[in-house]
């Protein structure tokens, strides 16, 4: 270990997760596992997934050794600052760890941890898998028909963090670049203004939409599309759709085919294994999510449009509560819910677990753990359809019995104990 930590134990039992000479992880039956609880509601969904994971681990033959690590309050308790270096070093060296929300307050001066953790710990893609669990109330009529994995490019687009707030002199100077040296004259309007850059790159496109289909192929799924706003943006939007287009033509062959090829070539049949690519405008794509929703399986997006598809993705299948998420870097993994800490639901032991526990069989997915992950799926559909649940979806069922955060789990891991 070459990384001397200030303030946590590393577990004494347990082995680590490493990198094989094929670039593979290699995962032992007992890893050591880092975990993050988060802010506030972190605090109950965060134990309650982890004693599901670890019912899981265990019905699967194997154990969990769990390393705390500390973000957000509980690291300023601990550390007197948001971020320790402990945390994300400790991420770098034990590979795959899970994190629950952290807050992040507008406006008030820190930029969002989890922008900070996804760029230091290079986690270049947000991974949102949106599929209906049986049971689950949902706002439309056929949500079966959703099942979809969003992977969002994490490092780039507007949420880089290259802006300049109104009545700086940085700001001013970029206004003056634009507009002297740049020629974008008659564009920004007089007065006080805030400027954001927004960076899309072929390496940042390449790498995302490689692991989109790499991803695709793997779990044999149909196809894989690029959403953008090049229609309008033409010189990154644009370009992420045509690098997506090139990684996808010169580095798969034949395994891979266009949408114009599909009908052109094969009748709108793709053959066996062939995997299609295609390409959707953004504000499109967001109704075509809900009128023609099974006709998208992957979908290798920016950082912004990842952000609004996935979240109205999430609610076609149930909403935040059930929502799971992941963010993968080069053998890395940090599994994490999409929702955040709703802070006024704070220790009340009253919030949905089910996202996290899901972002939890992501990981173990990534680990290849896939029964362990099957078998929480199974587990929590179990629980929802017998009408188990917590508040948020005890509200739109009817005759549902409504459960805590910590008793939903208990539920959830005795049926682990059942199905297993
Ligand atoms: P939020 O924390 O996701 O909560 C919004 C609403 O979603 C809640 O009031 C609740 O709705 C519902 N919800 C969220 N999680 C739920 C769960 N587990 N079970 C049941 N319902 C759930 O969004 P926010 O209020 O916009 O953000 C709060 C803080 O979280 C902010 O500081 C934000 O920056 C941060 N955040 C962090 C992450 C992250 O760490 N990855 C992600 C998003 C936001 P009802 O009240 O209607 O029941």
């Amino acid at each position: 270990m070459s990384y001397d930590y200030d303030k946590i134990d590393v577990p004494e039992a347990g082995e680590q997760i490493t990198v094989g000479d094929d670039n593979e992880l290699v995962v032992p039956e007992n890893p050591i596992i880092p975990i993050i609880h988060g802010d506030g509601i972190g605090t109950d969904v965060g134990p309650a997934a982890q004693k599901v994971l670890d019912a899981a681990a265990e019905a699967t033959g194997r154990n969990i050794e769990w390393l705390r690590l500390y973000a957000g309050s509980s690291a300023r308790e601990k550390y007197d600052e948001n971020l320790p270096e402990d945390t994300v070093e400790a991420i770098k060296q034990f590979k795959v760890a899970i994190k629950g929300p952290l807050t992040t307050p507008v406006g008030a001066g820190f930029r969002s941890l989890n922008v900070a953790l996804r760029q230091k710990l290079d986690l270049y893609a947000n991974v949102r898998p949106t599929y209906h669990l049986d049971g689950v109330p949902s706002p439309v009529k056929a949500p079966e028909k959703m099942d979809m994995v969003t992977f969002r490019e994490n490092t780039e687009d507007v949420y880089a963090g290259i802006e300049w707030e109104a009545g700086t002199d940085e700001v001013q100077q970029v206004k003056e670049f634009v507009e002297d040296e740049m020629g974008a004259t008659g564009v920004i309007h007089d007065g006080p203004v805030g400027i954001g850059v927004k960076p899309i790159t072929e390496f940042g496109t390449k790498r995302l939409v490689r692991e989109a289909i790499d991803y695709a192929i793997e779990n044999e799924r149909g196809s894989v599309t690029l959403v953008h706003k090049g229609n309008i943006m033409k010189f990154t939007e644009g370009a992420f759709r045509d690098w997506g287009y090139e990684v996808a033509e010169e580095e798969y062959g034949e395994d891979v085919i266009t949408e114009d090829e599909l009908w052109e070539e094969y009748d709108g049949e793709a053959p066996e294994g062939t995997l299609v690519v295609k390409d959707r405008i953004a504000d499109n794509m967001l109704q075509q999510l809900l009128t023609r929703t099974d006709e998208y399986d992957v979908i290798a997006t920016m950082n912004l449009n990842g952000d609004y598809m996935s979240d109205a993705a999430g609610a076609q299948i149930g909403g935040l509560g059930i929502a799971p998420g992941a963010n993968y870097g080069e053998t890395r993994c940090l599994a994490e819910p999409v929702h955040g800490s709703a802070p006024k639901y704070a220790g009340e032991d009253k919030v949905n677990p089910t996202a996290m526990i899901l972002s939890g069989r992501e990981m173990f997915e990534y680990m290849g753990w896939k029964d362990a992950g099957q078998l929480i799926r199974d587990a929590v559909e179990k629980a929802i359809s017998e009408g188990f649940v917590t508040y948020d979806l005890e509200r739109q069922i009817e005759g549902g019995t409504k459960l805590a955060t910590s008793e939903f789990a208990d539920k959830v891991v005795e049926n682990i104990e059942e199905l297993a």
